[in-house]
């Protein structure tokens, strides 16, 4: 159990693998009730059993992102199921990377739809409810692609980055007073990420740079160390990357 994290209610968007996965794990673990969305409702499903067998508390609702309307269902399941909302962690993503000129544009959509509008969708969802509640923490997973262009074939994903780490910003100059933002931006971590390029030759470049990537439960840790602050402490950003990443 964790001081300011024990008893919180954590909803976490894309949480059928990866970093998602990782989080609602750790933070059950330190007595958060947590709700875990996204598409595949199977892993859902073996996630909230795995965390109840191991005494964790959690609910599931089928969420995709780029439904506005499924992020509504996902905080009244929340409510429903626990009572109320104390944290948001907008972490559903997509990572296609391909030169500009591979013209693949549907893919810059479904990146700009997830990435981008998916985050503004779960900010709108949970808003209303922060401020009436006077308190709450949105948490968004950028990357280091969100500080710096990742390239080659990075730059529509680091489109994406830098635009959820600026409204992160903007959302904190407008609602900080009460409620805390955190934007978290990491390097390398091993999950089924890499999985989402069709560009065959980025594909091939990107398995040799996640050569060094580390472990999804690094940045589950990093999240937890935010949420974990006392109320009057905001973590605004936490970059972490392999130690031996260069980008
Ligand atoms: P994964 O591919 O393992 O996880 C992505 C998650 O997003 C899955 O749970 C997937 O669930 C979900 N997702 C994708 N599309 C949608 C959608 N339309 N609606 C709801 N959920 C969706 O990758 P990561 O865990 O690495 O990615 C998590 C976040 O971390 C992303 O935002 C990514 O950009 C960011 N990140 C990752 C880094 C890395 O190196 N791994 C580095 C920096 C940032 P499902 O398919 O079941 O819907």
């Amino acid at each position: 159990m964790s001081q300011n994290i024990a008893g919180k209610v954590v909803i976490i968007t894309g949480a059928s693998s990866g970093l998602g996965a990782a989080t609602a794990r750790h933070l059950a673990a330190l007595g958060a009730s947590v709700v875990l969305g996204a598409r595949r409702m199977d892993l859902l499903n073996a996630l909230a059993e795995d965390i109840t067998a191991a005494g964790g508390k959690a609910a599931i609702a089928r969420t995709d992102v780029t439904q506005a309307a499924d992020l509504t269902r996902l905080v009244e399941t929340a409510l429903a199921v626990f009572g109320k909302v104390d944290v948001l962690i907008n972490n559903a993503g997509l990572m296609a990377i391909a030169p500009l000129d591979a013209l693949k544009v549907d893919e810059w959509e479904r990146m700009i739809d997830i990435n981008i509008k998916g985050v503004l969708y779960g900010i709108a969802a949970v808003l209303p409810y922060f401020k009436a509640q006077g308190s709450g923490h949105f948490i968004t997973i950028s990357s280091v692609a969100g500080a710096k262009v990742f390239s080659p074939g990075g730059t529509v994903y680091s489109g994406t980055k830098f635009a959820v780490r600026a409204i992160s910003e903007g959302l904190r100059h407008e609602v900080g007073g009460a409620i805390r933002t955190t934007t978290i931006l990491p390097g390398a971590v091993d999950t089924e990420l890499t999985n989402g390029s069709s560009h065959a030759d980025s594909a091939t470049a990107l398995k040799e740079f996640y050569k060094q990537a580390i472990p999804a439960d690094s940045v589950a840790r990093a999240v937890a160390y935010a949420i974990e602050q006392p109320d009057g402490v905001d973590i605004n950003e936490i970059v972490l990357r392999p130690t031996v990443q260069e980008f």
